[in-house]
Protein backbone atom coordinates (compact mmCIF):
# COMPACT_ATOMS: atom_id res chain seq x y z
CA UNK A 1 0.00 0.00 0.00
CA UNK A 2 1.36 3.78 -0.76
CA UNK A 3 0.30 6.83 0.65
CA UNK A 4 -0.47 10.13 -1.32
CA UNK A 5 -2.63 12.92 -1.38
CA UNK A 6 -6.36 12.48 -1.47
CA UNK A 7 -7.06 14.18 -4.54
CA UNK A 8 -10.42 13.21 -5.02
CA UNK A 9 -13.13 11.09 -3.32
CA UNK A 10 -14.61 7.59 -4.29
CA UNK A 11 -12.93 4.16 -4.70
CA UNK A 12 -11.95 2.68 -7.84
CA UNK A 13 -10.69 -0.62 -8.78
CA UNK A 14 -9.24 -1.17 -12.01
CA UNK A 15 -5.81 -1.98 -14.49
CA UNK A 16 -3.58 0.40 -14.80
CA UNK A 17 -2.71 2.95 -18.23
CA UNK A 18 0.79 4.67 -17.52
CA UNK A 19 0.53 7.88 -19.75
CA UNK A 20 4.01 9.29 -20.22
CA UNK A 21 4.64 12.48 -22.07
CA UNK A 22 7.38 11.47 -24.00
CA UNK A 23 10.71 14.01 -24.51
CA UNK A 24 11.29 14.82 -28.54
CA UNK A 25 15.25 14.53 -28.77
CA UNK A 26 16.29 15.38 -32.08
CA UNK A 27 20.15 14.10 -33.07
CA UNK A 28 21.94 16.45 -35.40
CA UNK A 29 24.44 14.23 -36.63
CA UNK A 30 24.85 14.34 -40.54
CA UNK A 31 23.58 11.75 -42.49
CA UNK A 32 25.22 9.53 -45.33
CA UNK A 33 22.40 7.72 -47.50
CA UNK A 34 20.34 11.23 -48.38
CA UNK A 35 17.67 8.31 -50.54
CA UNK A 36 17.38 6.68 -47.78
CA UNK A 37 16.56 9.65 -45.65
CA UNK A 38 14.00 11.02 -48.07
CA UNK A 39 12.04 7.63 -47.98
CA UNK A 40 11.81 8.19 -44.40
CA UNK A 41 10.33 11.19 -44.74
CA UNK A 42 7.84 9.81 -47.43
CA UNK A 43 6.98 7.03 -45.09
CA UNK A 44 6.74 9.71 -42.04
CA UNK A 45 3.96 11.32 -44.62
CA UNK A 46 2.18 8.78 -45.33
CA UNK A 47 2.07 7.97 -42.01
CA UNK A 48 0.78 11.24 -41.12
CA UNK A 49 -1.95 11.37 -43.63
CA UNK A 50 -2.88 7.82 -42.34
CA UNK A 51 -2.97 9.10 -38.43
CA UNK A 52 -4.48 12.16 -39.34
CA UNK A 53 -7.41 10.76 -41.32
CA UNK A 54 -8.25 8.66 -38.79
CA UNK A 55 -8.19 10.95 -36.23
CA UNK A 56 -10.45 13.49 -37.63
CA UNK A 57 -13.01 10.97 -38.74
CA UNK A 58 -13.17 9.95 -35.03
CA UNK A 59 -13.44 13.85 -34.39
CA UNK A 60 -16.39 13.92 -36.18
CA UNK A 61 -18.35 11.98 -34.03
CA UNK A 62 -17.13 13.51 -31.07
CA UNK A 63 -16.44 17.07 -31.15
CA UNK A 64 -17.96 17.53 -34.47
CA UNK A 65 -16.98 17.85 -38.17
CA UNK A 66 -15.92 21.81 -38.18
CA UNK A 67 -12.99 20.94 -35.98
CA UNK A 68 -12.04 17.65 -37.72
CA UNK A 69 -11.95 19.42 -41.31
CA UNK A 70 -9.09 21.49 -39.00
CA UNK A 71 -7.09 18.39 -38.73
CA UNK A 72 -7.72 17.12 -42.50
CA UNK A 73 -6.36 20.74 -43.73
CA UNK A 74 -2.92 19.95 -41.89
CA UNK A 75 -2.35 17.09 -44.80
CA UNK A 76 -2.98 19.70 -46.95
CA UNK A 77 -0.41 21.86 -44.86
CA UNK A 78 2.08 19.31 -44.76
CA UNK A 79 1.71 18.10 -48.16
CA UNK A 80 2.22 21.51 -49.56
CA UNK A 81 4.44 21.30 -52.59
CA UNK A 82 6.55 24.59 -50.91
CA UNK A 83 6.67 22.96 -47.87
CA UNK A 84 7.50 19.24 -48.76
CA UNK A 85 10.40 20.24 -51.02
CA UNK A 86 11.86 22.78 -48.59
CA UNK A 87 12.42 19.53 -46.14
CA UNK A 88 13.38 17.52 -49.02
CA UNK A 89 16.20 19.89 -50.15
CA UNK A 90 17.38 20.50 -46.84
CA UNK A 91 18.06 16.91 -46.38
CA UNK A 92 20.04 16.63 -49.64
CA UNK A 93 21.82 19.92 -49.37
CA UNK A 94 22.70 19.51 -45.64
CA UNK A 95 22.57 16.08 -44.74
CA UNK A 96 20.85 16.21 -42.11
CA UNK A 97 17.98 13.55 -40.80
CA UNK A 98 14.14 14.01 -42.08
CA UNK A 99 13.56 15.08 -38.10
CA UNK A 100 16.03 17.40 -38.46
CA UNK A 101 14.37 19.23 -41.67
CA UNK A 102 10.81 18.78 -40.66
CA UNK A 103 11.61 20.81 -37.02
CA UNK A 104 13.83 23.56 -39.06
CA UNK A 105 11.44 24.17 -41.89
CA UNK A 106 8.44 23.85 -40.04
CA UNK A 107 9.78 25.82 -37.45
CA UNK A 108 10.51 28.68 -39.36
CA UNK A 109 7.36 28.65 -41.18
CA UNK A 110 5.26 29.11 -38.06
CA UNK A 111 7.45 31.73 -36.99
CA UNK A 112 7.13 33.58 -40.35
CA UNK A 113 3.32 33.12 -39.24
CA UNK A 114 3.23 34.09 -35.35
CA UNK A 115 5.31 37.64 -36.95
CA UNK A 116 2.12 38.30 -38.95
CA UNK A 117 -0.17 41.38 -37.19
CA UNK A 118 -3.44 38.94 -38.43
CA UNK A 119 -4.71 36.76 -35.52
CA UNK A 120 -6.22 34.47 -38.21
CA UNK A 121 -2.62 33.76 -40.15
CA UNK A 122 -0.92 33.36 -36.49
CA UNK A 123 -3.29 30.74 -36.05
CA UNK A 124 -1.57 29.27 -38.91
CA UNK A 125 1.47 28.96 -36.75
CA UNK A 126 -0.32 27.28 -34.03
CA UNK A 127 -1.23 24.69 -36.96
CA UNK A 128 2.47 24.36 -38.56
CA UNK A 129 4.05 23.28 -34.59
CA UNK A 130 1.19 21.08 -34.15
CA UNK A 131 1.77 19.33 -37.54
CA UNK A 132 5.62 19.64 -36.55
CA UNK A 133 5.34 18.09 -33.07
CA UNK A 134 3.08 15.00 -34.81
CA UNK A 135 5.84 14.34 -37.94
CA UNK A 136 8.44 14.84 -35.06
CA UNK A 137 6.74 11.39 -33.29
CA UNK A 138 6.18 9.33 -36.01
CA UNK A 139 9.70 9.46 -37.05
CA UNK A 140 10.91 9.03 -33.99
CA UNK A 141 8.45 6.11 -32.95
CA UNK A 142 7.26 8.06 -30.08
CA UNK A 143 3.97 6.71 -29.57
CA UNK A 144 1.43 8.64 -27.62
CA UNK A 145 -1.20 6.75 -25.80
CA UNK A 146 -5.09 8.50 -26.76
CA UNK A 147 -6.98 9.03 -23.10
CA UNK A 148 -9.90 9.10 -24.92
CA UNK A 149 -9.55 6.05 -26.31
CA UNK A 150 -8.57 3.64 -23.17
CA UNK A 151 -10.77 0.58 -22.18
CA UNK A 152 -13.34 0.70 -19.09
CA UNK A 153 -12.08 0.03 -15.55
CA UNK A 154 -8.36 1.84 -16.29
CA UNK A 155 -6.77 4.00 -13.52
CA UNK A 156 -4.54 6.85 -15.25
CA UNK A 157 -0.85 6.60 -13.68
CA UNK A 158 1.14 9.22 -15.11
CA UNK A 159 3.50 12.20 -13.83
CA UNK A 160 1.38 14.94 -13.73
CA UNK A 161 -2.13 15.25 -15.30
CA UNK A 162 -2.28 18.09 -17.25
CA UNK A 163 -5.67 20.07 -17.59
CA UNK A 164 -5.71 19.49 -21.27
CA UNK A 165 -4.78 15.70 -20.82
CA UNK A 166 -7.84 15.48 -18.40
CA UNK A 167 -10.34 17.35 -20.68
CA UNK A 168 -10.22 14.46 -22.89
CA UNK A 169 -10.99 11.86 -20.47
CA UNK A 170 -13.61 9.95 -21.24
CA UNK A 171 -15.15 9.60 -17.30
CA UNK A 172 -16.97 6.07 -18.02
CA UNK A 173 -13.56 4.28 -18.50
CA UNK A 174 -11.68 5.85 -16.03
CA UNK A 175 -11.83 3.71 -12.76
CA UNK A 176 -9.12 6.19 -10.94
CA UNK A 177 -6.31 8.28 -11.47
CA UNK A 178 -2.50 8.24 -9.53
CA UNK A 179 0.45 11.04 -10.44
CA UNK A 180 3.72 11.66 -9.06
CA UNK A 181 2.67 14.95 -8.52
CA UNK A 182 -0.08 17.91 -7.74
CA UNK A 183 -1.97 18.40 -4.46
CA UNK A 184 -5.88 18.56 -3.45
CA UNK A 185 -6.02 21.71 -5.83
CA UNK A 186 -4.06 21.06 -8.39
CA UNK A 187 -6.16 21.37 -11.67
CA UNK A 188 -5.77 17.78 -12.51
CA UNK A 189 -7.86 17.30 -8.98
CA UNK A 190 -10.42 20.14 -9.46
CA UNK A 191 -11.58 18.49 -12.72
CA UNK A 192 -11.36 14.38 -11.33
CA UNK A 193 -13.62 15.93 -8.90
CA UNK A 194 -16.21 17.49 -11.35
CA UNK A 195 -15.89 13.72 -13.51
CA UNK A 196 -16.28 11.99 -9.82
CA UNK A 197 -13.03 10.28 -11.13
CA UNK A 198 -11.37 8.58 -7.89
CA UNK A 199 -7.52 10.13 -7.42
CA UNK A 200 -4.83 9.59 -5.34
CA UNK A 201 -1.81 12.33 -5.90
CA UNK A 202 1.70 13.00 -5.19
CA UNK A 203 2.83 9.36 -5.41
CA UNK A 204 6.44 9.45 -5.85
CA UNK A 205 7.79 7.39 -8.64
CA UNK A 206 4.72 5.75 -9.19
CA UNK A 207 5.27 5.71 -12.43
CA UNK A 208 7.90 3.20 -11.92
CA UNK A 209 6.33 1.17 -9.12
CA UNK A 210 3.38 -0.24 -11.85
CA UNK A 211 3.17 -1.42 -15.00
CA UNK A 212 0.65 -1.84 -18.24
CA UNK A 213 -2.05 -3.66 -17.30
CA UNK A 214 -1.36 -3.94 -12.75
CA UNK A 215 -4.31 -4.15 -10.92
CA UNK A 216 -4.83 -1.73 -8.57
CA UNK A 217 -7.37 -0.41 -6.07
CA UNK A 218 -7.54 3.73 -5.88
CA UNK A 219 -8.79 5.20 -2.68
CA UNK A 220 -9.74 9.02 -3.15
CA UNK A 221 -10.80 9.23 0.34
CA UNK A 222 -8.23 8.03 2.54
CA UNK A 223 -5.16 8.50 -0.25
CA UNK A 224 -4.19 5.30 -0.31
CA UNK A 225 -3.62 2.85 -3.41
CA UNK A 226 -3.48 -0.96 -3.16
CA UNK A 227 -1.24 -2.48 -5.93
CA UNK A 228 -1.80 -5.97 -7.03
CA UNK A 229 -4.92 -6.66 -4.49
CA UNK A 230 -5.13 -10.32 -3.51
CA UNK A 231 -8.90 -11.25 -3.55
CA UNK A 232 -9.70 -10.76 -0.10
CA UNK A 233 -8.86 -6.85 -0.11
CA UNK A 234 -10.87 -6.41 -3.70
CA UNK A 235 -13.96 -8.03 -2.00
CA UNK A 236 -13.25 -5.75 1.49
CA UNK A 237 -13.32 -2.71 -1.12
CA UNK A 238 -16.43 -3.68 -3.20
CA UNK A 239 -18.07 -3.36 0.29
CA UNK A 240 -16.77 -0.26 0.78
CA UNK A 241 -17.82 1.25 -2.69
CA UNK A 242 -21.13 0.07 -1.87
CA UNK A 243 -21.26 1.98 1.41
CA UNK A 244 -20.23 5.11 -0.16
CA UNK A 245 -22.92 4.54 -2.70
CA UNK A 246 -25.72 4.38 0.19
CA UNK A 247 -24.17 7.53 1.72
CA UNK A 248 -24.10 9.16 -0.94
CA UNK A 249 -28.39 8.18 -1.85
CA UNK A 250 -28.90 9.50 1.69
CA UNK A 251 -28.74 12.98 0.55
CA UNK A 252 -31.05 12.66 -1.73
CA UNK A 253 -33.29 14.49 0.97
CA UNK A 254 -31.63 17.49 0.81
CA UNK A 255 -32.55 17.85 -2.82
CA UNK A 256 -34.95 21.00 -3.54
CA UNK A 257 -34.27 22.33 -0.43
CA UNK A 258 -33.34 25.84 0.41
CA UNK A 259 -29.63 26.22 1.75
CA UNK A 260 -30.10 27.72 5.14
CA UNK A 261 -28.67 27.50 8.79
CA UNK A 262 -30.52 26.03 11.39
CA UNK A 263 -31.52 29.44 12.93
CA UNK A 264 -32.56 30.53 9.45
CA UNK A 265 -29.49 32.35 7.55
CA UNK A 266 -29.92 31.73 3.98
CA UNK A 267 -27.08 31.31 2.29
CA UNK A 268 -26.39 30.51 -2.05
CA UNK A 269 -25.12 27.15 -3.02
CA UNK A 270 -23.74 27.34 -6.82
CA UNK A 271 -21.56 25.12 -8.92
CA UNK A 272 -18.48 25.70 -9.97
CA UNK A 273 -17.79 24.53 -13.74
CA UNK A 274 -14.53 24.35 -16.25
CA UNK A 275 -17.21 22.97 -19.79
CA UNK A 276 -20.66 23.99 -20.65
CA UNK A 277 -21.80 20.01 -20.74
CA UNK A 278 -21.37 20.37 -16.88
CA UNK A 279 -24.38 22.88 -16.34
CA UNK A 280 -26.29 19.74 -17.06
CA UNK A 281 -24.60 18.24 -14.24
CA UNK A 282 -25.15 21.25 -11.58
CA UNK A 283 -28.90 21.32 -12.76
CA UNK A 284 -28.89 17.83 -11.37
CA UNK A 285 -27.02 18.11 -8.53
CA UNK A 286 -29.49 21.03 -7.39
CA UNK A 287 -27.19 23.64 -7.64
CA UNK A 288 -28.54 27.04 -7.53
CA UNK A 289 -26.57 28.80 -9.68
CA UNK A 290 -22.43 28.47 -11.14
CA UNK A 291 -20.63 29.96 -8.96
CA UNK A 292 -17.39 29.75 -11.28
CA UNK A 293 -17.24 28.51 -14.82
CA UNK A 294 -13.41 28.15 -15.59
CA UNK A 295 -13.55 29.36 -19.05
CA UNK A 296 -9.76 28.27 -19.73
CA UNK A 297 -11.22 24.59 -20.96
CA UNK A 298 -12.79 26.37 -23.68
CA UNK A 299 -9.67 26.91 -24.91
CA UNK A 300 -7.85 24.00 -24.37
CA UNK A 301 -7.80 20.33 -25.57
CA UNK A 302 -8.20 22.05 -29.50
CA UNK A 303 -5.70 23.91 -31.92
CA UNK A 304 -7.01 27.17 -31.85
CA UNK A 305 -8.45 30.33 -30.25
CA UNK A 306 -11.94 29.33 -30.00
CA UNK A 307 -14.12 31.96 -32.00
CA UNK A 308 -16.34 34.43 -30.94
CA UNK A 309 -19.45 32.48 -32.24
CA UNK A 310 -17.91 29.31 -30.02
CA UNK A 311 -17.94 31.14 -27.26
CA UNK A 312 -21.10 33.12 -27.38
CA UNK A 313 -22.88 29.59 -27.75
CA UNK A 314 -21.15 28.66 -24.94
CA UNK A 315 -21.93 30.74 -22.30
CA UNK A 316 -25.27 31.53 -23.78
CA UNK A 317 -25.78 27.74 -23.15
CA UNK A 318 -25.03 28.09 -19.69
CA UNK A 319 -27.17 31.12 -19.18
CA UNK A 320 -30.16 29.19 -20.71
CA UNK A 321 -29.73 26.18 -19.08
CA UNK A 322 -29.53 27.93 -15.54
CA UNK A 323 -32.48 29.51 -16.42
CA UNK A 324 -32.43 32.78 -14.96
CA UNK A 325 -29.65 32.18 -12.10
CA UNK A 326 -26.87 33.81 -11.59
CA UNK A 327 -23.86 32.20 -13.70
CA UNK A 328 -20.43 34.01 -12.96
CA UNK A 329 -18.24 33.41 -15.77
CA UNK A 330 -14.29 33.97 -15.00
CA UNK A 331 -12.59 35.53 -17.83
CA UNK A 332 -9.64 33.56 -19.40
CA UNK A 333 -7.44 32.47 -16.37
CA UNK A 334 -4.65 30.76 -18.36
CA UNK A 335 -0.80 30.43 -16.93
CA UNK A 336 0.65 29.33 -13.64
CA UNK A 337 -0.12 25.20 -14.67
CA UNK A 338 -2.73 25.99 -17.44
CA UNK A 339 -0.70 25.66 -20.81
CA UNK A 340 -2.44 26.20 -23.89
CA UNK A 341 0.43 25.29 -26.37
CA UNK A 342 -1.03 26.97 -29.24
CA UNK A 343 -0.66 30.27 -27.62
CA UNK A 344 3.02 30.15 -28.31
CA UNK A 345 3.88 30.88 -24.50
CA UNK A 346 7.01 31.69 -23.55
CA UNK A 347 8.43 29.37 -20.83
CA UNK A 348 8.76 31.36 -17.23
CA UNK A 349 11.26 30.98 -14.36
CA UNK A 350 8.03 31.49 -12.48
CA UNK A 351 4.79 30.74 -14.17
CA UNK A 352 2.21 31.18 -10.88
CA UNK A 353 4.06 34.86 -10.57
CA UNK A 354 4.42 35.32 -14.19
CA UNK A 355 2.31 35.92 -17.79
CA UNK A 356 -1.03 34.41 -16.28
CA UNK A 357 -4.83 35.32 -16.35
CA UNK A 358 -5.89 39.22 -16.16
CA UNK A 359 -1.74 40.15 -17.24
CA UNK A 360 -2.16 37.79 -20.11
CA UNK A 361 -5.69 39.10 -21.12
CA UNK A 362 -5.10 42.77 -21.01
CA UNK A 363 -1.69 42.72 -22.93
CA UNK A 364 -3.20 40.24 -25.34
CA UNK A 365 -6.58 42.40 -25.59
CA UNK A 366 -7.22 41.23 -29.19
CA UNK A 367 -8.03 37.71 -27.55
CA UNK A 368 -9.45 38.99 -24.57
CA UNK A 369 -12.25 41.68 -26.25
CA UNK A 370 -13.30 38.68 -28.18
CA UNK A 371 -14.07 37.06 -24.93
CA UNK A 372 -15.59 39.96 -23.73
CA UNK A 373 -17.74 40.65 -26.45
CA UNK A 374 -19.07 36.65 -26.73
CA UNK A 375 -19.96 37.25 -23.05
CA UNK A 376 -22.23 40.39 -23.21
CA UNK A 377 -23.70 39.05 -26.38
CA UNK A 378 -24.89 35.75 -24.13
CA UNK A 379 -25.57 38.23 -21.45
CA UNK A 380 -29.00 38.60 -23.38
CA UNK A 381 -30.13 35.26 -22.54
CA UNK A 382 -29.92 34.60 -18.59
CA UNK A 383 -28.22 36.18 -15.29
CA UNK A 384 -24.72 36.40 -16.86
CA UNK A 385 -22.01 38.14 -14.39
CA UNK A 386 -18.24 38.73 -15.45
CA UNK A 387 -15.52 37.89 -12.69
CA UNK A 388 -11.64 38.67 -13.61
CA UNK A 389 -8.94 36.33 -11.94
CA UNK A 390 -5.72 37.18 -10.66
CA UNK A 391 -6.66 41.03 -9.74
CA UNK A 392 -3.86 42.37 -7.90
CA UNK A 393 -4.49 46.58 -8.67
CA UNK A 394 -7.27 48.70 -9.18
CA UNK A 395 -5.90 49.41 -12.58
CA UNK A 396 -6.40 45.61 -13.86
CA UNK A 397 -10.50 46.06 -12.84
CA UNK A 398 -10.46 49.37 -14.24
CA UNK A 399 -9.38 48.56 -17.56
CA UNK A 400 -11.86 45.30 -18.10
CA UNK A 401 -14.23 47.74 -17.41
CA UNK A 402 -13.26 50.24 -19.82
CA UNK A 403 -12.85 47.89 -22.29
CA UNK A 404 -16.26 46.38 -21.31
CA UNK A 405 -17.97 49.91 -22.03
CA UNK A 406 -15.90 49.93 -25.29
CA UNK A 407 -17.44 47.00 -26.72
CA UNK A 408 -20.81 47.87 -25.15
CA UNK A 409 -20.72 50.79 -27.48
CA UNK A 410 -20.34 48.93 -30.69
CA UNK A 411 -22.48 46.31 -29.74
CA UNK A 412 -25.55 49.56 -29.75
CA UNK A 413 -24.20 50.50 -33.02
CA UNK A 414 -24.97 46.91 -34.16
CA UNK A 415 -28.18 47.06 -32.40
CA UNK A 416 -27.23 43.71 -30.51
CA UNK A 417 -28.78 43.11 -27.65
CA UNK A 418 -26.89 42.62 -23.89
CA UNK A 419 -27.36 42.78 -20.29
CA UNK A 420 -26.65 47.05 -19.85
CA UNK A 421 -26.04 46.78 -16.33
CA UNK A 422 -24.01 43.30 -16.02
CA UNK A 423 -22.11 43.32 -13.19
CA UNK A 424 -18.37 42.70 -13.08
CA UNK A 425 -17.19 41.31 -10.23
CA UNK A 426 -13.28 40.34 -8.93
CA UNK A 427 -11.91 36.91 -8.17
CA UNK A 428 -9.98 37.46 -4.54
CA UNK A 429 -6.97 34.98 -4.76
CA UNK A 430 -3.85 37.19 -4.19
CA UNK A 431 -2.37 39.06 -1.10
CA UNK A 432 -2.64 42.12 -2.89
CA UNK A 433 -6.22 42.00 -3.55
CA UNK A 434 -6.61 41.12 0.21
CA UNK A 435 -4.96 44.37 1.15
CA UNK A 436 -6.66 46.16 -1.04
CA UNK A 437 -10.43 44.57 -0.39
CA UNK A 438 -11.70 48.06 0.98
CA UNK A 439 -10.69 49.69 -2.24
CA UNK A 440 -11.41 47.24 -4.68
CA UNK A 441 -15.02 45.79 -2.59
CA UNK A 442 -16.10 49.87 -3.64
CA UNK A 443 -15.59 49.42 -7.31
CA UNK A 444 -16.47 45.71 -7.68
CA UNK A 445 -19.73 44.24 -8.36
CA UNK A 446 -18.97 41.35 -6.35
CA UNK A 447 -16.28 39.57 -4.71
CA UNK A 448 -15.58 35.70 -5.11
CA UNK A 449 -12.71 34.50 -2.69
CA UNK A 450 -10.37 31.93 -4.84
CA UNK A 451 -9.30 30.05 -1.88
CA UNK A 452 -6.73 27.71 -3.89
CA UNK A 453 -4.45 30.45 -4.95
CA UNK A 454 -4.97 32.94 -2.13
CA UNK A 455 -3.72 30.04 0.09
CA UNK A 456 -0.56 29.16 -2.18
CA UNK A 457 0.46 33.28 -2.48
CA UNK A 458 -0.62 33.86 1.10
CA UNK A 459 1.95 31.23 2.51
CA UNK A 460 4.15 31.36 -0.64
CA UNK A 461 3.65 27.63 -1.58
CA UNK A 462 3.40 26.24 -4.62
CA UNK A 463 0.06 24.34 -5.00
CA UNK A 464 1.56 21.05 -6.65
CA UNK A 465 4.71 20.72 -5.05
CA UNK A 466 4.57 17.70 -2.41
CA UNK A 467 7.55 18.81 -0.78
CA UNK A 468 6.16 21.87 0.91
CA UNK A 469 2.04 20.61 0.83
CA UNK A 470 2.49 20.63 4.88
CA UNK A 471 2.48 24.84 4.59
CA UNK A 472 -0.47 24.59 1.83
CA UNK A 473 -3.37 24.83 4.27
CA UNK A 474 -6.54 27.21 4.34
CA UNK A 475 -6.56 26.45 8.26
CA UNK A 476 -2.77 28.57 8.61
CA UNK A 477 -4.09 31.82 10.73
CA UNK A 478 -2.73 33.41 8.28
CA UNK A 479 -5.27 32.49 5.63
CA UNK A 480 -7.95 32.81 7.78
CA UNK A 481 -7.27 36.01 8.41
CA UNK A 482 -6.94 37.03 4.87
CA UNK A 483 -10.13 35.26 3.98
CA UNK A 484 -11.57 37.09 7.26
CA UNK A 485 -10.78 40.56 6.15
CA UNK A 486 -12.44 39.78 2.52
CA UNK A 487 -16.00 39.64 3.76
CA UNK A 488 -15.68 42.07 5.88
CA UNK A 489 -14.77 44.29 3.55
CA UNK A 490 -16.80 43.17 0.90
CA UNK A 491 -20.04 43.64 3.51
CA UNK A 492 -18.81 46.71 4.57
CA UNK A 493 -19.68 47.96 0.86
CA UNK A 494 -22.74 45.71 0.76
CA UNK A 495 -21.52 43.39 -1.99
CA UNK A 496 -22.10 39.93 -2.60
CA UNK A 497 -18.93 37.76 -1.11
CA UNK A 498 -18.78 34.58 -2.82
CA UNK A 499 -16.08 31.77 -2.74
CA UNK A 500 -15.38 29.48 -5.24
CA UNK A 501 -11.95 28.03 -4.64
CA UNK A 502 -11.92 24.49 -2.79
CA UNK A 503 -12.17 25.42 0.86
CA UNK A 504 -16.09 26.57 0.37
CA UNK A 505 -17.18 22.67 0.23
CA UNK A 506 -14.57 22.11 3.45
CA UNK A 507 -16.94 20.76 6.38
CA UNK A 508 -14.70 21.70 8.82
CA UNK A 509 -13.97 25.31 7.18
CA UNK A 510 -18.19 25.94 6.25
CA UNK A 511 -19.20 27.20 10.31
CA UNK A 512 -16.18 29.54 10.20
CA UNK A 513 -17.18 30.93 6.85
CA UNK A 514 -20.91 31.07 8.19
CA UNK A 515 -19.46 33.23 11.04
CA UNK A 516 -17.27 35.65 8.57
CA UNK A 517 -20.86 36.38 6.75
CA UNK A 518 -20.18 34.64 3.61
CA UNK A 519 -23.31 34.83 1.23
CA UNK A 520 -22.37 32.26 -1.58
CA UNK A 521 -20.75 28.82 -1.67
CA UNK A 522 -19.36 27.78 -4.93
CA UNK A 523 -18.78 23.75 -4.87
CA UNK A 524 -18.49 21.12 -7.86
CA UNK A 525 -21.66 20.26 -8.64
CA UNK A 526 -21.33 16.55 -6.39
CA UNK A 527 -20.59 18.64 -3.48
CA UNK A 528 -23.91 20.76 -3.35
CA UNK A 529 -25.39 18.54 -1.28
CA UNK A 530 -23.36 17.34 0.92
CA UNK A 531 -22.55 20.80 1.57
CA UNK A 532 -26.13 21.69 1.82
CA UNK A 533 -26.44 19.14 4.74
CA UNK A 534 -23.35 20.84 6.52
CA UNK A 535 -25.14 24.25 6.47
CA UNK A 536 -28.34 23.17 7.60
CA UNK A 537 -26.95 21.66 10.57
CA UNK A 538 -25.37 24.88 11.32
CA UNK A 539 -26.05 27.58 13.82
CA UNK A 540 -24.71 31.15 12.86
CA UNK A 541 -24.76 32.24 16.66
CA UNK A 542 -22.89 28.83 17.41
CA UNK A 543 -20.74 29.18 14.22
CA UNK A 544 -19.72 32.70 15.66
CA UNK A 545 -18.78 31.99 19.22
CA UNK A 546 -16.14 29.26 17.37
CA UNK A 547 -15.12 31.61 14.99
CA UNK A 548 -13.84 34.31 17.70
CA UNK A 549 -12.11 31.16 19.32
CA UNK A 550 -10.59 30.10 15.94
CA UNK A 551 -9.56 33.80 15.26
CA UNK A 552 -7.33 33.80 18.54
CA UNK A 553 -5.44 30.40 17.96
CA UNK A 554 -1.43 31.00 16.80
CA UNK A 555 -1.29 27.73 14.99
CA UNK A 556 -3.09 25.60 12.28
CA UNK A 557 -2.97 22.79 14.93
CA UNK A 558 -4.78 25.07 17.30
CA UNK A 559 -7.36 25.94 14.32
CA UNK A 560 -7.76 22.32 13.78
CA UNK A 561 -8.46 21.18 17.31
CA UNK A 562 -10.99 23.58 17.54
CA UNK A 563 -12.61 22.65 14.21
CA UNK A 564 -12.09 19.34 14.89
CA UNK A 565 -14.26 18.87 17.63
C1 LIG B 1 -8.91 29.47 -6.81
O1 LIG B 1 -7.79 29.91 -7.04
O2 LIG B 1 -9.35 29.26 -5.67
C2 LIG B 1 -9.82 29.15 -7.92
C3 LIG B 1 -11.06 28.79 -7.69
O3 LIG B 1 -9.34 29.23 -9.18
P1 LIG B 1 -8.42 28.14 -9.86
O4 LIG B 1 -8.44 26.93 -8.94
O5 LIG B 1 -9.01 27.86 -11.18
O6 LIG B 1 -7.11 28.82 -9.93
MG1 LIG C 1 -7.25 30.73 -8.98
Amino acid sequence: MYKGIAGSEGIGIGKVVIIEEKEINIETKKIEDTDAELNRLQEGIEKFVEATNAMADRMDETVGKKDADILRGHIQMLQDPMIEEQISALIVAEKVSAEVAVDQVLEQTAEMFAQIPDELLQQRATDFRDIKTRMLKLLLGIEDIDISQVPKDTVLVAKDLTPSMTAGINPDNIAGIITELGGRTSHSAILARAMEIPAVLSIENVCSLVSNGDEVIVDGTSGEIILKPDEATIEEYKVKIDELRKEKELLVKYAGKPSVTKDGVKVELVCNIGKPEDAKKAVECDGEGIGLFRTEFLFMDRDSIPTEEEQFEAYKSVAEKMNGKPVIIRTLDIGGDKEIPYLGLDKEENPFLGFRAIRFCLQRDDIYKVQLRALLRASAFGKIKIMVPLVTCIEELRSVKALVKDIMKDLDSENIKYNKNIEIGVMMETPAACMIADLLAKEAAFFSIGTNDLTGYTMAVDRGNAKVAYLYSTYQPAVLRAIKKIIECGKKEGIMVGMCGEAAADAKLVPLLLAFGLDEFSVSATSVLKTRKIISECDVNECRELADKVMQCSTQEEVLALLDK
